[in-house]
């Protein structure tokens, strides 16, 4: 370090700020500006966070600080048990007061207000987002129902971005019904890319490996980004996904993870990639406007869940908590999440080819979360709350900013019709149609399957807190038309389902 400590700017780099660029750190001289970098095992330890998150971050954060180092920035590197007020409270004593750009992580922001209360941190405005907070307050409003059009119409006209002459480029905002096609193993996918694991790399898994052993799932840091140069390359991959991505947006495959989709949520959530860079890249890529479009609103859709976690303070703000749990529960679902969740074999296809993804990397794409991972969990009652912390522990690009909104808001209908018109939920021929899961079930998606008799047996349970939805009324409609004999049937295989996996066994087809 070759400045007096005195008289450097000093600024706490959260886990998920690792940009050299877009934050106050860029600004002047970087050696004026040093960088203070915190790996807590109390955070870590916080959750049952999947080993390859842990692995990502602590990766990323060392790869970052040492490229910030040679870029000229002095930098303190603590490693501790503590949290992070903890040890900031002791960094004030030595170093005086140091300036954190507003964390996205809600639960930090929390930590770390005492010391903003007392003057010992200064806390400055992100810059990482792309949209300004007046632009959802006056589209959407501080009050449910938020609903995203109104907030991503008002996005596309306040920035131009896909708009000619104030309309729409293609004459309409969105192109979803061109975005819904099965993928029948044709276009090809790319290959999935390979990172060469470096030395820091290596330290990381075995720290992992050692001091987190108890977590789940493996590390293995070929498959994420960590330097720089590996998350760009990880751009550039996604890019020649984008051609396809808006025509099999919805599909998912045993044959391909991640189809077309961009895997960049990992990169984009640490701030190893700017939205805007990420956006100004795939805008001045080759795509159909389909593909452009849908990969916008995506991105927007990230902005959305955001300001309504902002806004809502982690949905406490909202009347639709239940009084009694203190949790937003609607249906009053309650029962407890399987170990199919944590890779105990279920016996449908679907879901464990779903989980195993999840184990394996933790990842997987956005409609196997919302379509399987969140639909099987909406149809048995699972806890919304314990869903979702599954998902947080679960996912690589997990934070509660992100992930609460998605599972609490749109997967589950906790929210009631704050955040979705209705619950996303399906039978086996949505499944069958999107997917190539039920080709090697042992179930038959058209004799057997149990799956749509979920379906309707969560309808039949539901059905008084759906009455007067009119996006519910063509389901309460067939549900009425079903047989006495249909619907006990469908009873009869969701006690079946539950208490199977609840007692961590496979469900079998049943006479
Ligand atoms: C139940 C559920 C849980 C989810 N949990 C998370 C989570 O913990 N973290 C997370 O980043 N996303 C989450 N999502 C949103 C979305 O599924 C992931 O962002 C996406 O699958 C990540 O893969 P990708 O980078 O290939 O995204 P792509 O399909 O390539 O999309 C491009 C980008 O758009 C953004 N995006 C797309 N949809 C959303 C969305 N609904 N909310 C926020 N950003 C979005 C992401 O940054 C993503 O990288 C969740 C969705 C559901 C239904
Ligand atoms: S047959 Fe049913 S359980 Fe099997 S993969 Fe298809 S939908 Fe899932």
């Amino acid at each position: 370090m070759s400045k007096s400590i005195d008289s450097v700017n000093w600024f706490f780099v959260p886990y998920d700020q690792l940009n050299h660029d877009i934050f106050p750190w860029a600004d002047s001289n970087r050696d004026n500006n040093g960088l203070i970098f915190i790996e807590s095992s109390k955070k870590g330890n916080s959750k049952n966070f999947h080993k390859q998150k842990l692995a990502l971050l602590l990766s990323n954060m060392r790869h970052f600080s040492k490229e910030a180092e040679s870029l000229g920035h002095p930098i303190i590197y603590k490693s501790t048990t503590l949290g992070y007020s903890e040890v900031l409270e002791d960094l004030y004593e030595q170093i005086g007061s140091i300036k954190v750009v507003k964390p996205a992580e809600r639960e930090l922001r929390f930590e770390l207000e005492p010391l903003g209360k007392a003057g010992k941190i200064q806390f400055l405005e992100h810059d990482g987002w792309l949209t300004k907070r007046s632009w959802f307050l006056e589209s959407v409003g501080d009050k449910p129902p938020f609903r995203m059009d109104r907030f991503y119409q008002r996005v596309r006209k306040e920035t131009g971005i896909l708009m000619e002459q104030g309309k729409p480029t293609g004459g309409k905002y969105s192109f979803d019904s061109e975005n819904r096609f099965p993928w029948k193993g044709d276009p090809e996918t790319q290959k999935e890319l390979e990172f060469e694991v470096d030395e820091i790399d290596n330290e990381v898994m075995d720290l992992v490996n050692e001091k987190f052993s108890s977590h789940p799932g493996k590390c293995d840091l070929s498959k994420v980004p960590t330097t720089l140069e590996q998350n760009i390359d990880s751009l550039n991959w996604a890019l020649g996904n984008l051609p396809h991505f808006g025509r099999y947006e919805d599909a998912m495959s045993t044959k391909s993870r991640y189809l077309f989709h961009s895997k960049l949520a990992t990169s984009i959530n640490l701030h190893r990639l700017s939205p805007r860079e990420v956006i100004d890249s795939a805008l001045s890529a080759q795509a159909p406007l389909n593909s452009l479009e849908g990969f916008f609103r995506q991105m927007i859709w990230r902005e959305y869940v955001r300001h309504i976690h902002e806004v809502t303070d982690g949905f406490r703000a909202l009347e639709v908590f239940d009084k009694d749990s203190g949790e937003p529960n609607f249906l009053n679902q309650n029962n407890p999440l399987p170990e199919t969740y944590w890779g105990k074999k279920s016996g449908f296809n679907c879901l464990d080819d779903v989980v195993e993804s999840v184990m394996d990397e933790g990842w997987t794409h956005h409609i196997p979360r919302l379509m399987i991972l969140s639909n099987f969990a909406n149809l048995l009652d699972i806890n919304p709350r314990e869903l979702t912390t599954w998902f947080h522990e679960a996912f690589i690009d997990a934070y509660d900013w992100v992930v609460e909104p998605n599972v609490l808001g749109m997967g589950t209908y906790s929210l009631g019709d704050a955040m979705m018109t209705k619950p996303y939920i399906s039978g086996t021929p949505y499944i069958n149609k999107m997917s190539d899961y039920c080709k090697t079930c042992k179930f038959d998606p058209k004799k057997n399957c149990m799956v749509s008799n979920l379906y309707w047996a969560f309808i039949e349970r539901h059905k008084s807190a759906f009455e007067g939805n009119i996006r519910m009324a063509m389901p309460l409609r067939s549900l009425a038309k079903r047989s006495d004999e249909k619907k006990e049937q469908d009873k009869l295989s969701f006690e079946y389902i539950l208490s199977t996996l609840s007692r961590d066994d496979e469900v079998m087809i049943q006479s």
